[in-house]
């Protein structure tokens, strides 16, 4: 927990150590709007070295001027005046040059709303109409559109990113300027893309970001969401973060290599819209082989795509009376298998495990030792 308190705290030690300094970006913003702050940035004219003088520091981003002061528990990310240098694409800025003006420094900066400081009294100082914006609720870029997307496209994201946060309209220049330069996405790595978008699915506003996209069209260049994001766009209720994606790629016939999930999600996402496609419910042995969760994924897509009734309470308690949950539950164990038939383990072992498992599942077979042992038994004389 950072407070603007502490903050304050920070921009006079700076100030009696002849620094200028300001709170600066989202702190400023979500201050004025009277919501609760996330992390509190300065800015300040002070070099890292020398913020490192004053306070106790880390290093976090020592190549773009940013130090991480500890101030009576708090945390403040203390960042020196920068002009970004030349880009030389959308990825790297190229180089990093230090400013002596607070101006060049919110000149840098992405968008109007963003681009506010406050000093140690509290008060506000707006060089980029930030304050008016914030008024009409509006999301405009600081400087020419164009120019500032085609520097760094993730800018673009960005734009969706405070919508979904703060439901504010994108301005009409800028709007236009991301239609044009919606494909400089592609030079940007997929895994800030998936950071920026999982940050848009987190927001209040996240329907009103999609239909932005789907006008925008950048719903186009986010690799197999296309079809996804239109449909979650008009949909009532916003699917939690899971459920979008297995939604989306289930309309989308596959998960695209490009999105760097974990393995985990990955595989949530495959098999979700694989069972979602192939099921209209889950029998007991699909609830025994795929488990709980993704059953109840599966049939969430069934059922945001009109589909199937929503299942999950039967889906529950189908699960919860499976006779057994996993091959370790069955009452005769491989050892049994091997002093009952007096042979060597092989595949047939793992095999017949399997029969036994479908049949105690599909309750053909009870699963007690003795019932176990005579089917074991017939088997091998049959
Ligand atoms: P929040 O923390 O609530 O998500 P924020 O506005 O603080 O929103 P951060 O990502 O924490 O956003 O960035 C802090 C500030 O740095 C922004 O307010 C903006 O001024 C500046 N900034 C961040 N990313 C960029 C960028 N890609 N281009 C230009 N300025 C940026
Ligand atoms: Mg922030």
């Amino acid at each position: 927990m950072s407070t603007l308190k502490g903050a304050k705290w920070v921009l006079n030690d700076l100030q009696k150590n002849g620094f200028e300094g300001f709170i600066v970006g989202g702190a400023v913003r979500d201050y004025l709007l009277r919501e609760p702050l996330n992390d509190i940035d300065i800015t300040t004219i002070a070099k890292p070295h020398e913020v490192s003088k004053i306070f106790k520091t880390k290093p976090t981003g020592l190549k773009y001027g940013t130090v991480t002061v500890f101030m009576h528990e708090e945390t403040f990310e203390v960042t020196t005046y920068r002009i970004d240098g030349e880009y030389q694409d959308s990825r790297h800025p190229e180089s990093v040059v230090f400013s002596e003006t607070v101006i060049e420094d919110v000149q840098r900066r992405d968008f109007t709303i963003n681009g506010l400081l406050m000093n140690a009294k509290g008060e506000i100082i707006d060089y980029v109409n930030g304050k008016e914006d914030l008024a009409k609720k509006l999301i405009r870029t600081i400087g020419d559109p164009k120019d500032r997307f085609n520097e760094d496209a993730l800018r673009i994201l960005r734009a969706f990113y405070f919508q979904s946060k703060l439901g504010f309209q994108i301005e009409k220049e800028t709007r236009d300027a991301i239609s044009l330069y919606k494909d400089k996405l592609s030079d940007i790595a997929m895994e800030r893309i998936l950071n920026e978008l999982l940050k848009i699915l987190k927001g209040k506003h996240v329907r009103m970001a999609f239909h932005s996209m789907v006008t925008t069209g950048v719903h186009e260049v986010l690799p197999g969401l296309k079809a996804g994001i239109e449909y979650a766009s008009k949909m009532e209720e916003f699917p939690f973060i899971d459920a979008f994606f297995a939604l989306a790629f289930t309309l989308n016939g596959s998960v695209p290599k490009a999105w760097p999930f974990s393995n985990k999600h990955r595989h949530k996402y495959e098999v979700a819209s694989k069972l979602a496609k192939e099921n209209d419910y889950f029998d007991a042995y699909t609830l025994y082989t795929y488990g709980l969760e993704l059953c109840t994924l599966a049939n969430k897509v069934n059922y945001m795509l009109g589909k199937s009734k929503n299942l999950k309470n039967k889906i529950e308690a189908d699960f919860n009376s499976l006779p057994i949950q996993s091959d370790l539950d069955l009452k005769l164990r491989a050892t049994d298998i091997l002093k009952l038939t007096d042979k060597k383990a092989g595949a047939w072992l793992k095999n017949l495990q399997t029969e036994m498992v479908v049949e105690v599942i599909n309750r053909r077979l009870k699963n007690n030792k003795e019932s176990l042992e005579q089917y074991v038994l017939a088997k091998l004389k049959g």
